[in-house]
């Protein structure tokens, strides 16, 4: 059977901010490269980035710097980040955002004219460059109008639009091929006729984004089947951190069809404050030891702060995702929550209506259109929603290149840099940086090959007939799975995780894994969605069972993993990565691995003091021996 056919030197699988700035790096080294994503080009999950990227410009505070943006990126992550990463990533992240600017974006101004910056939790000074609270909006906006100007040249230059650098969209990807250890291309089908397409190239990168559909309730949208996470397990590469999922804190609670959307934490970054039902403020009980000295402990000190950065602490509502959401799960359990089920979150009070209109002109919208409220006179109830996850494809810090040579991976789906809490504004820089790196890091894969790598015909096959399958029985429905599969990891694997909960989901996960054999989508290949689910299905259980086992094995609580039957820290294990990997599609196998030990000038920006809370006795005696 023929199948279309495309060669490329790059084919990037994703058209967020990672796989654009990856593309465009690729393109601008001088590769043929292709962008195929499964989504209408502009409708990536990046669009609906709300708050902003954080990157320590100074334009608004002068004392930030790449060392406090680094600083602050560790504490998020508890320590457990991948030190390199955030290390490029709080150096570079500043030059990402003014090429951005000098590619056309339109950030919001300070008076006298810089980019400007707003706070966000966990950052020391305000660091998101934004655009309102639509800032992922300008950057796809941006990056896809630095793709056409690239066709523009290349026009000029061959004849051709389309010669160095095109979009398949609407195409979804379902196989990583290999020519014995070496990516060779990928296979994946148009959505619309549901043909097949073949893609011959020797490097790919993965830029898929995240997982969240494997939840009930989230604000992450149809895209987020874990399909990279996936492809790149079964291509044989590695998986770390998956334990380590970021609730929000506040997602929309009512009405029901809207649960889980997100509430930006601009809200709270711009002066919204949460109260419980009793009317209590009650962030200032929930600030932790580790953060004891860096919060306001009164309401009055954290309502200064907004005025005066310089003399007072930070108001709890800023404290990391991950704090806020286990207190608003804590007071919602407590009786004191709202009555569907949240918490409010209030900004009607706190400033006046022309300025919630003018600074979070979405979230006006939001809950006016979906929820009849208006938040310039009344509160919004809020509760935690699945958002982001921290684990991903495991790479090198400096290329983005996995263990499969040949393949590289950016932005969401890639894991290490945010630890095991990510800090809002931290994404859309680490897709911008990550994502030039990545396309860089395949560029140079490519140069350096002694000979392209060959499709193998009989992987084209056996992916093919993998595709048709579920078109050739009438078994399970693939949205009952689906259901199961997320109200299982919601009430199991959710954000307070206990052992004998854990082994339940993965006895259920089993049980789907055979269920997904059988599933049948009715009807023809001719935009069939219960087709699509049926094939998103594999990815989303193989990652499922990826975040259950590594959540059982961890036995502490840090950042997006909390367990309640083994509350609080455990320095032992803050090297401790857990590594994913699977055999031919298989069980899931996770295996502990020892992070290496931060460099000496990067751990010396650390307080002792601070450093304690986190290392083992051994770690604080290498420390002092550094410091002396
Ligand atoms: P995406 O932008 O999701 O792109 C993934 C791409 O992969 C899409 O084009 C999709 O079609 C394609 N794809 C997936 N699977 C396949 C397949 N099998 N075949 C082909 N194509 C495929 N972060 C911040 O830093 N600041 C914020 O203010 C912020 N606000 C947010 C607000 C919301 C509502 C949400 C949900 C997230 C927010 N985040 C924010 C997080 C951030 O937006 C995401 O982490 C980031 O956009 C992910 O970008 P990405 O390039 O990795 O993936």
């Amino acid at each position: 059977m023929n199948i279309e056919r495309h060669e490329y030197d790059v084919v990037v699988i994703g058209a967020g901010g990672a796989g654009l700035r990856a593309a465009i790096e690729a393109r601008q080294q001088g590769k043929r490269t292709a962008i195929v994503c499964k989504s209408l080009f502009g409708k990536a999950h990046t669009v609906m980035a709300e708050g902003g990227a954080a990157a320590a410009m100074g334009n608004v505070n002068p004392d930030d710097n790449w060392m406090v943006h680094f600083r602050d990126t560790m504490r998020g992550g508890k320590f457990l980040n991948n030190w390199r990463m955030a290390e490029l990533h709080a150096k570079e992240a500043p030059d990402r955002v003014w090429e951005l600017e000098a590619w056309g974006a339109l950030f919001d101004r300070t008076k006298d004219g810089k980019i400007s910056q707003r706070n966000f939790g966990g950052h020391e000074y305000p660091r998101l460059a934004h655009v309102g609270d639509r800032t992922g909006l300008e950057m796809i906006r941006t990056l896809q109008q630095r793709v056409v100007a690239l066709q523009q040249e290349d026009y000029e230059q061959h004849g051709d639009y389309e010669a160095y650098i095109k979009v398949f969209q609407e195409c979804t990807v379902t196989r990583l091929l290999k020519d014995g250890d070496r990516i060779s291309g990928a296979f994946g089908y148009w959505r619309e006729t549901g043909s097949f397409v073949l893609f011959d190239a020797p490097a790919v990168v993965l830029a898929t984004g995240g997982i969240g559909k494997s939840y009930v309730v989230t604000s992450n949208s149809w895209e987020y089947t874990g399909d990279g996470h996936a492809l790149a397990l079964l291509a044989g590469a590695s998986l770390i951190n998956m334990e380590f999922i970021q609730f929000h804190p506040t997602g929309m609670v009512w009405p029901p069809s809207v649960r889980g959307i997100l509430v930006t934490e601009s809200v709270r970054g711009d002066g919204g404050v949460l109260r419980n039902s009793e009317g209590e403020r009650f962030m200032f009980k929930y600030i932790p030891e580790v953060f004891k000295d860096k919060y306001a402990t009164t309401e009055e000190e954290a309502d200064r702060w907004y005025t005066d950065q310089a003399n007072n602490r930070r108001p709890p509502e800023l404290l990391p995702r991950d704090e806020v959401a286990r207190a608003i799960n804590a007071e919602v359990k407590a009786g004191r929550g709202s009555p569907q089920g949240g918490v409010y979150l209030d900004v009607s009070t706190r400033l006046p209506a022309e300025e919630i209109k003018r600074r979070l002109p979405s979230m006006h919208h939001q809950f006016k259109e979906l929820a009849d409220v208006d938040i310039t006179a009344e509160p919004m109830q809020v509760g935690p929603t699945c958002h982001y996850i921290m684990g991903g494809v495991e790479v090198d810090a400096d290329t983005g290149g996995a263990s499969v040579p040949g393949l590289f991976a950016a932005g969401e789906v890639s894991g290490g840099m945010h630890g095991s809490n990510r800090l809002g504004g931290n994404s859309l820089s680490d897709l911008l940086v990550f994502g030039r790196r990545a396309g860089a890091g395949a560029a140079a894969y490519v140069d350096a090959l002694p000979a392209r790598p060959k499709v193998d015909q009989a992987q084209v096959d056996s992916a093919r007939a993998e595709a048709m399958a579920p078109l050739e029985r009438s078994g399970e429905n693939p949205y009952e799975v689906h259901h199961e599969l997320q109200r299982t990891m919601n009430e199991l694997v959710g954000i307070i995780r206990k052992s004998e909960e854990i082994s339940e989901a993965l006895q259920v996960v089993e049980k789907l894994k055979e269920r997904v054999q059988l599933v049948g989508a009715g009807g023809s290949r001719i935009y069939n969605p219960g087709w699509h689910l049926a094939l998103d299905l594999r990815n989303m259980i193989l990652v499922s069972e990826c975040v259950a086992k590594a959540a059982l094995l961890r036995e502490e609580s840090r950042g997006g993993h909390t367990r309640d039957d083994h509350p609080g820290m455990r320095p032992e294990w803050r090297r401790k990565l857990l590594v994913c990997s699977t055999e031919d599609g298989g069980s899931i196998v996770v295996e502990e691995q020892e992070q290496p030990a931060m460099r000496d000038d990067l751990i010396s920006l650390f307080d002792r003091d601070e450093l304690s809370k986190y290392l083992t006795d051994e770690e604080m005696d290498e420390f002092d021996r550094i410091a002396k």
